[in-house]
């Protein structure tokens, strides 16, 4: 059994892929081809965004967002310490600062009354607090009731770090209309995948779109050759959009299963773990459908007893930004981010793609419960 089986989603859109890439080998335009504006008008439209522009990858998105936005050295810059490292290692980039938000341990996503007390800190030590970057993790959009108003009464910009997430809701639309940008990724085993490295941005203001049009190629002007801001080279291949037209086209049908395949899993193992919290306003993509063990040795027990039962789990993610070499000195929560450390040691994620059959999810409930009770006949 594969965590992700990109190979069964492969065996249903083959013939179209081939033929897709075979239309791009015939005009010849890698770059900027057809393919990549229709692709940003069908991601547009996808989650009723008035922009979406394209680029290499979902870092080089965040990147560009910051660039755009202005942020600069004297900026701080809120990010939840429990994510994947380019929502935080951007920010440096730009020679601003990171501070590290915890997260709300029943969605694992940023905590607002944490970012509340990080934006103090912040202006006690005489930083402006200027972008926060919430997290859609796992797939779940973050708490943007909460975050949005908070990042308005400090004057500051949102953007929303959506490379897990893309086709999710919050009240009954896409977050990507709340934040001033929001960023995707289409790294192959994100939710919506292609077979390389792409990304792409959503914004419903017409300057930034027009700024992040021109920071992805150069920082150009009226054209390529005319460079009117310092920008760089992030661009989606042709050859992905093509491949993303196909997947996008099946990308509605694959949410309904994966959705169907967390409801199952979640009825078979609450009793069990503690499952993902989808608050009632929001939908998820499931971009990892993520359990917590009670304790660290509990969940090393479940996990070495599904392998053995042939069933692969992953952990996203076994440290903390705070925790790791690179991000151990940034700004944190005074409070600290206990919730990021417990997450790290107690979660683990089970298999969760669009093609998972009936049996096959049965196998991965049963591998999960199969050594669940080790610690209590350890205390007996
Ligand atoms: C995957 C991911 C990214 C980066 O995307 P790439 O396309 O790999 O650069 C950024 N943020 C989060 C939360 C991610 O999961």
């Amino acid at each position: 059994m594969n965590f992700i089986d990109l190979a069964e989603q492969q065996r249903h859109i083959r013939t179209k892929i081939d033929a897709r890439i075979a239309a791009v080998l015939d005009h010849g335009n890698y770059i900027m081809g057809p393919e990549v504006k229709e692709l940003e008008t069908q991601l547009a439209d996808f989650v009723g965004a008035k922009h979406c522009l394209s680029c290499a990858n979902g870092t080089d998105a965040l990147l560009i967002a910051l660039m755009a936005l202005g942020v600069t050295a004297g900026d701080a810059v809120f990010v939840p310490s429990f994510t994947f490292a380019s929502t935080a290692e951007v920010v440096p980039l730009v020679g601003a600062t990171i501070v590290l938000v915890d997260i709300d341990p029943r969605t694992y996503n940023m905590d607002p009354e944490s970012l509340k007390r990080c934006i103090a800190l912040v202006k006690s030590e005489g930083l402006k607090p200027a972008v926060v970057i919430p997290v859609d993790l796992f797939g779940l959009p973050a708490d943007y009731n909460e975050i949005i108003p908070i990042a308005a009464e400090n004057n500051m910009k949102v953007i929303s770090d959506s490379a897990q997430a893309f086709g999710a809701t919050l009240d009954g639309k896409s977050p990507c209309l709340v934040a001033d940008i929001t960023t995707t990724s289409f790294f192959p085993a994100k939710p919506l995948g292609c077979y390389g490295d792409g990304g792409a941005l959503f914004t419903e203001n017409e300057e930034l779109a027009a700024l992040i049009n021109s920071l992805r190629v150069h920082g150009k002007g009226t054209e390529k050759y005319d460079n009117v801001r310092v920008g760089m080279n992030s661009r989606l291949d042709t050859v992905q959009a093509a491949i993303l037209l196909e997947k996008l086209a099946v990308y509605p049908q694959e949410l309904v299963s994966r959705q169907q395949a967390a409801e199952a899993y979640t009825e078979a193992l609450a009793d069990k773990f503690v499952v993902p919290h989808v608050p009632e306003n929001a939908t998820s993509v499931w971009a990892q459908y993520t359990l917590a063990a009670a304790t660290q040795e509990e969940r090393k027990a479940v996990m070495d007893g599904a392998k053995s039962q042939g069933v692969p789990t992953m952990i996203y993610y076994p440290k903390p930004l705070h925790e790791q070499v690179a991000y151990k000195d940034c700004m944190i929560d005074p409070k600290g981010a206990e919730n990021s450390c417990r997450a790290a040691q107690t979660v683990f994620s089970i298999p969760m793609h669009g093609y998972l059959t009936s049996d096959e999810i049965e196998k991965v409930i049963k591998s999960v419960g199969f050594n669940y009770f080790l610690s209590e006949v350890k205390e007996t």
